[in-house]
């Protein structure tokens, strides 16, 4: 892959070994310290430059990222919907780079990697660079899925919502629109309406949800239909149990239109795509880097390659928590320290639309009859069970969201509780003051 090495990593040719008339090769490690180079200046590459740091003084730090800002994704709703900016969503302070005492090569795209020869290629400014490392962490993330739907992918207004370029984009577009469509009722599609729903003056908004409900994975029909209200409230139109089955351009390019794949068209000239996210592995090709849902590491978070660690949504997983955990975990070992991932729970979700809050645990659809499903209203609090033989599988608290921890944790670990069903809405905190000797709940 890298057939002549063009640049090395340092000057320092006393320790260079020489590989034809051309060739130069430098170990990273030969030239001063060790070179630990992080693809990636999101929650997982942040929290790994933050721990390598805080547990070796002396390493060289190296970060390169398409991204030339730190920011969460968590919150690009809030640029969409103007309450921020692009600084007020940088989840660091401004100078963390440096007060980490880390290079970070900004608005370069890492290519290839190549681990036999321990560099990656990157490319910046229209220009291919080279860079050794001694150790690499890939925390590079997921792009948004578009999905083959005819005229999708080459229409013009046309966004995901992954980068803060995409919310930006969002926001100007939505200033003219008249007709904006929102496809996906997911997590991500419903930031992109919380946004869209808060900007005076808006066009006509319209959600596309390919189930019965919005936010399927996460609600049933009673939690999703809080919010269903409260945005058709504010003149969302929602369609359910559609699947857009083709979008229409004009002589230019432009979207002016989807049909829903029932029979029924809506106007639209701005469309936003939220179906989804895959791992960000192209840069792998030619790599040996094994991959199956995302990047496939170990409980360290390595790699099957030596040196080389991976964290966060390249691995195929989708939650900043984990995202951050994994990154801490690959951290330490590539300092020389020792841990595992003890936590790979991802299935927690808090959310928050139009005031109503929200905290979805573990499966809340049961697989069949099987399961218990059971409710508790109270006004605008609500809760849903879901039970298997004692043990609870999935927790829904809409409205007060007080008291989640408890059944977090029942959902985590599997906890097999006597008569479950007769009192799942009785559980406190204090029902896990009994530990056993060996940490174990006692109930
Ligand atoms: C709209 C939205 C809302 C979300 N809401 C929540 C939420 O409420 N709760 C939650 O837990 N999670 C949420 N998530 C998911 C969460 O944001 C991700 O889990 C988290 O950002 C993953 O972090 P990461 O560091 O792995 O990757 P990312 O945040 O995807 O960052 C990837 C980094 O790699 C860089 N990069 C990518 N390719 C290259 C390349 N070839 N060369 C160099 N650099 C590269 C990028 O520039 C970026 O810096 C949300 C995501 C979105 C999009």
């Amino acid at each position: 892959m890298f057939d002549k090495i063009k640049k090395i990593f340092s000057s320092d040719k006393d320790n260079a070994t020489e590989k034809g008339t051309n060739e130069v090769v430098v170990p990273a490690s030969k030239v001063g310290p060790k070179t630990y180079v992080v693809i990636g200046a999101s929650i997982a590459g942040v929290t790994a430059v933050k721990k390598i740091r805080e547990l070796d003084k002396n390493v060289k730090i190296i970060v390169i990222s398409k991204d030339e800002n730190i920011y969460s994704r968590c919150m690009l709703h809030h640029v969409i919907s103007e309450h921020r900016t692009i600084q007020g969503i940088n989840f660091v302070d401004e100078d963390f780079m440096e007060k980490q005492d880390a290079t970070w090569i900004k608005k370069a795209t890492v290519k290839t990697i190549d681990p036999d020869n321990k560099k990656i290629k990157y490319e910046k400014d229209g220009k291919e660079e080279e860079l050794a490392y001694d150790k690499l962490l890939i925390t590079c993330g997921a792009n948004a899925f578009v999905p083959p739907v005819k005229n999708l992918r080459e229409a013009k207004n046309v966004y995901p919502l992954r980068n803060i370029e995409d919310a930006v984009g969002i926001k100007e577009k939505a200033k003219d629109a008249k007709n904006i469509v929102i496809m996906g009722a997911g997590l991500v599609g419903m930031d992109a309406l919380a946004g869209l729903v808060e900007i005076d003056g808006i066009g006509n908004l319209s959600l596309i949800a390919s189930e019965d409900r919005i936010l399927d994975k996460q609600l049933d029909l009673r939690a999703a239909k809080a919010y269903e209200d409260k945005f058709e409230a504010k003149g969302v139109k929602i369609y359910k149990n559609c699947m857009a089955s083709e979008v229409f351009i004009d002589e230019n390019g432009n979207i002016n239109g989807i049909d829903l794949g029932n029979g029924e068209k809506l106007d639209c000239d701005l469309l936003v795509v939220s179906t989804g996210v895959r791992s960000n592995i192209g840069l792998l090709e030619g790599s040996g880097i094994e991959t199956e849902k995302g990047i496939k590491i170990n409980e360290k978070c390595e790699t099957n390659k030596a040196d080389i660690y991976a964290a966060g949504d390249v691995t195929g997983t989708g939650i900043w928590p984990l995202a951050q955990k994994q990154a801490t975990v690959a951290a330490t070992n590539m300092v020389g320290g020792e841990e595992v991932i003890d936590d790979r729970f991802e299935f927690k979700n808090t959310m928050n639309f139009l005031g109503i809050p929200t905290v979805s645990v573990g499966f809340i659809t049961p697989a069949d009859d099987t399961y218990d499903v059971l409710t508790y209203e109270d006004g605008d609090n609500y809760k849903l069970a879901v039970i298997k033989d004692d043990v609870l599988t999935g927790f829904i608290a809409q409205g007060d969201i007080s008291y989640v921890g408890p059944y977090t944790q029942l959902i985590k670990n599997k906890i097999k509780v006597d008569n479950l069903a007769q009192k799942v809405f009785e559980i406190g905190y204090s029902d896990f003051l009994k530990i056993r000797e060996d940490g174990q709940f006692e109930w």
